[in-house]
């Protein structure tokens, strides 16, 4: 006993020396931040074979939490890297997660709400910084074309100083500004020999069209819901999908908040909180209709209001089934093809 405490005492005491002379020597520092930057810049990135999907928002607008971006889901296989929503704080998930900007092949819009498009100036102006072979592709509904053309004038400035001063070799003026592409709802969006991208009509009154995207590849699929009500038609869509990232208000947590308000004469929010109820998805509704379109997973997204804490996402799951999972940001799903496999890891 008394031999194992002592070596116990001389590990720790080598472990802090060795800390030690990491944070205190110029070399130590050295090498600790280089093989951070390292791993920022993507060295270290392992490729999955198969379809990866990773969180890079869950969050509504309604509710305050630092660890949440607002709506973005990533879509990533070795040969494809497609961004859905791009809400306020996105980019620093996709930062985070390392996800390959260079090789973004679009961003596709659900509807153009601001917590669903406010980063798309600044993923375009990222991939292009890192490499992007051509324009930023920017798939929704009609209006798209309203929403790309603005964000092209607002940044004109900006893309013009960049291409100034490293040159039009490096930063193309050809390739910095976004196109838009848009489409009706129902068609095949994006297509190649392994992924189909095919969009279908929600209901997120008065917003009209509001689009969800399936995404099938290799065996394995994902549909994304973006902002709508329980709608048949996203059921439909979602036939035996592995997974479904669907919006979800709960009513548990938004009663309460509306009555907090009201009772402290708040102005303005009780009304809006109320408002919200009749275009998001009652989180009760989702789960026995999930089943029966036979969706593997069902994992709330862009919740309203955002769970803040582990009380409050105890409260939205409250009388709800254990399968569902709430997301959290970076939270990555990995489907191999051709498989039932769902690996799910947070890092
Ligand atoms: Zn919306
Ligand atoms: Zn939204």
């Amino acid at each position: 006993m008394k031999k194992t405490l002592i070596i116990l005492a001389a590990l720790a005491a080598l472990i802090a020396v060795s800390a030690a002379l990491v944070y205190n020597t110029t070399t130590g520092q050295d090498a600790v931040f280089k093989r951070a930057a390292g791993m920022v810049m993507g060295r270290d990135v392992e490729i999955f074979d198969g379809l990866r999907v990773v969180v890079c928002g869950s969050a509504s607008p309604l509710g305050n939490d630092p660890n949440r971006a607002q709506a973005c889901i990533a879509v990533v296989t070795p040969d494809h890297f497609f961004l859905f929503d791009v809400g306020a704080r996105s980019p620093t998930r996709i930062a985070q997660a390392q996800l390959p900007m260079q090789r973004i092949g679009g961003v596709f819009l659900t509807h153009f709400h601001s917590d669903h498009i406010a980063a798309l100036p600044d993923v375009s102006m990222t991939s292009w910084i890192q490499g992007r072979p051509g324009r930023l592709q920017v798939f929704g509904p009609p209006g798209v074309e309203t929403v790309v053309e603005g964000f092209n004038t607002a940044y004109q400035l900006d893309r013009g100083y960049r291409t100034a001063h490293h040159g039009s070799d490096l930063l193309s003026p050809d390739r910095a500004a976004m196109q838009a592409h848009p489409f009706t709802p129902g068609d095949v969006v994006w297509e190649d020999a392994s992924m189909k991208v095919t969009s279908f009509l929600v209901e997120h009154p008065p917003i009209e069209p509001a689009v969800g995207y399936r995404v099938d590849y290799r065996g394995r699929s994902v549909v994304i819901s973006g902002d709508t009500n329980a709608a048949d038609n996203l059921f439909v869509a979602a036939r035996n999908a592995d997974l479904l990232f669907h919006d979800a208000l709960s009513r548990t947590l938004l009663d309460q908040m509306i009555e907090v308000a009201t009772e402290a004469s708040v102005p303005i929010m009780p009304t809006i909180m109320t408002d919200v109820i009749d275009y998001h998805a009652d989180a009760k509704t989702l789960p026995e209709a999930a089943d029966a379109a036979g969706v593997k997973q069902l994992v709330f997204y862009h919740m309203v209001p955002v769970p803040a804490n582990a009380l409050a996402s105890k409260m939205f799951l409250r009388d709800l089934p254990d399968s569902i999972i709430l997301a959290s940001d970076l939270q990555t799903f990995d489907l191999p093809p051709d498989s039932n496999k769902i690996i799910i890891s947070q890092p």
